[in-house]
């Protein structure tokens, strides 16, 4: 057996994508960093050994075994001879679908704006069935509906308001309409030259070049609620948006109360005048602009029901434009699994939102 078996160093420019801000963003780079399922398992392997393989079971450090070919997810520990996947405890568990195919699965579901619909996804992939498309579509899925614990607007100014979306859903018939209410919060930044991280990214550099404005959005929140009541609405703002944080709302009733729950409110009076809301609130507009775009184009609109998981993805894709690394390892399912202090080395720094 050990004949089968041998040691081969990790090559050091399958590991280029291990610098977040190396983490290719263009089909091309994804190619060159990635060319195959052996790139994929050097990229595991090293996210979850950054110091050198160690083995879960008895504790031994140093070069195991690997096996040529086709089980390259299996590595061998020298000490005790056990066999350490390493695609346990992730979303590719078990699966019989190369290495290769799930990092473009995941590279396109979290670098696509649209999204993919099952069908999309298979051919992209060339992938023989749709069912295997459509169940790998949605264990990637999967990781995208990590809650966001933290509340958003602690530094910056965050706009709050509420949209109908929907209308006719699929199936129901004419004169139908089920519109339903989602409210939104997004933070919005200033440019500071040198100091805000999106911009030493270097989307934030293009941005640059193409003229960019002087805010942008950062982080947003996105809920379906069951209607545009007080209660409902006080209760998104209280449980998303940090306390003392300067809220911009229009003049809806609804957002009373935010200024006795501690927030500092700025509304607008708008006596119907449409451009004095997009003038107060040009962000969370835009965002819902995108939003209904995206319903509809890309899922032809959504029911009621699945609502909330669709703005879960719109919303991770959304606040992870920025760090394609932590999207792409979110939806692999790699990033619970890393070790502390890997997880600090790669995650620390000026690079990762802390929502992230
Ligand atoms: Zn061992």
């Amino acid at each position: 057996m050990p004949n089968r078996l041998f040691a081969k160093r990790l090559e050091p420019r399958y590991l280029a994508a291990m610098d977040p801000r190396g983490f290719p963003t263009t089909l091309p780079e994804f190619q060159r960093v990635f060319p195959s399922d052996a790139a994929c398992a050097a990229y595991l392997e090293k996210l979850r050994w950054p110091g050198g393989f160690a083995c879960p079971k008895c504790g031994a450090v140093g070069e195991p075994y690997r096996f040529p070919k086709r089980s390259s997810v299996v590595l061998r520990c020298r000490g005790c001879q056990a066999n350490v996947s390493l695609t346990a405890g992730t979303v590719m568990q078990a699966s019989h679908m190369p290495l290769s195919m799930w990092f473009w699965g995941a590279y396109l579901v979290t670098t696509q704006t649209p999204g993919q619909s099952a069908l999309q996804f298979q051919r992209q992939l060339g992938i023989s069935r749709y069912e295997t498309a459509f169940q790998t579509l949605h264990k990637l899925r999967a990781g995208m509906v990590r809650p966001d614990r933290d509340t958003i607007g602690g530094q910056y100014p965050v706009e709050i308001d509420e949209t109908l979306v929907g209308g006719r859903t699929r199936g129901e018939g004419r004169g139908v309409h089920h519109k339903a209410t989602v409210v939104g919060a997004v933070e919005v930044r200033r440019r500071r030259e040198g100091k805000d991280r999106a911009v030493e990214g270097r989307r934030g550099h293009a941005e640059e070049k193409r003229g960019k404005r002087a805010v942008y959005a950062g982080r947003l929140r996105l809920r379906h609620v069951p209607s545009r009541s007080a209660e409902d609405l006080t209760a998104f703002v209280k449980e998303n948006v940090a306390k003392g944080a300067v809220v911009r709302t229009d003049g809806w009733q609804g957002y009373d109360g935010l200024a006795k729950l501690g927030y500092d409110h700025k509304t607008v009076v708008l006596e119907g005048d449409p451009e004095k809301t997009d003038a107060h609130l040009p962000m969370i507009h835009l965002v819902f602009s995108n939003l209904k775009t995206w319903l509809l184009g890309t899922h032809h609109g959504v029911s009621q029901q699945h609502l909330q998981a669709y703005l879960n993805e719109y919303v991770f894709r959304f606040n992870r434009r920025f760090y394609p690394m932590t999207a792409f390892n979110s939806v692999l399912g790699l990033v619970v699994r890393a070790v502390p202090p890997t997880y600090e080395e790669l995650y620390s720094g000026k690079w990762v939102h802390p929502s992230a």
